[in-house]
């Protein structure tokens, strides 16, 4: 008798017609894709594409109308707290507690995610010096400027070192030295074999960091797979063309 094969592992992020209508908008309308363990997969598309909304989905912040989202076999409207204990997450626009310090914010997300209080302080210890926060990290988060509150996020995202990160336009509004701190990042996860699902209407950052990336448009994906498999099927000459040509409706992915 042959042996039982043994099951697959699970994708670290897989999701299955994938939809959502708020209203009567159809923000998302059908997604499928699967993200193996240290891959960085991107969504890419304009504003209003459903990128938020998908990756909202994944991180049980929202429910999805229809579809199902597992992180590593999880499904996260039925198992939200399995799944949720994966990852972490930067949204695009953080809800801070403005009247907390930065240290107690990070300290009280670390806490919560069951990590000891001393190996809290040590990683944030780390972070505070890695960029540059010495001097705010004591000040309260209402004081703190865009960036700085991004930083934050971050690290808040980072504090548990989770095997999938979840970012939502990671670089965007940030100045070069810490924009040059999360790629750097994200590509040490990548080696570490811990996956990143990221949103951006950056073309060059997609193609700098990601292994795959999904091109969505209007709810739905219309084009996937490596930057280069995508920008030859689509016969232009970079990711930015083949943007501007979904955005401008050389391809149709549209209801
Ligand atoms: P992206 O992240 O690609 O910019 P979103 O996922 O934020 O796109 O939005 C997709 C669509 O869903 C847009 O038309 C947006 O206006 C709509 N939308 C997002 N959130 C809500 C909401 N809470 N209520 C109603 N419509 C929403």
């Amino acid at each position: 008798m042959h042996p039982k094969p043994s099951p697959a592992p699970h994708a670290a992020l897989l999701c299955r017609d994938l939809a959502k209508i708020y209203d009567k908008v159809h923000a998302l309308d059908g997604i499928s894709f699967k993200v193996g363990k240290g891959e960085v997969f991107g969504l890419l598309g304009p504003n209003g594409a459903g990128k938020s909304t998908c990756m909202k989905i994944f991180t049980g912040l929202i429910r999805p109308s229809g579809g199902q989202a597992f992180v590593y076999g999880k499904e996260v409207v039925k198992e939200p707290l399995a799944a949720k204990r994966l990852m972490g997450f930067l949204p695009e626009f953080p809800l801070l507690f403005d009247n907390l310090t930065g240290r107690e914010f990070i300290t009280m997300m670390g806490l919560m995610r069951g990590m000891e209080k001393e190996e809290v302080d040590e990683r944030v210890a780390e972070f505070t010096e890695a960029l540059a926060l010495e001097e705010q990290m004591d000040s309260l988060l209402g004081t703190y400027s865009k960036g700085m509150r991004q930083k934050i996020s971050f690290t808040a995202a980072m504090i548990h070192d989770p095997p999938v990160l979840i970012l939502d336009e990671p670089t965007s509004g940030l100045d070069p030295r810490f924009g040059k701190y999360v790629k750097d990042i994200i590509r040490r996860k990548r080696t570490e074999g811990h996956t990143v699902l990221m949103s951006t209407h950056i073309t060059s950052v997609a193609e700098e960091l990601c292994d795959r990336v999904a091109i969505i448009d209007h709810g739905k994906i219309v084009a996937h797979g490596t930057v280069r498999e995508v920008v030859e099927r689509m016969g232009v000459n970079d990711l930015e063309e083949a943007f501007i040509a979904i955005v401008e409706g050389g391809v149709r992915g549209r209801r």
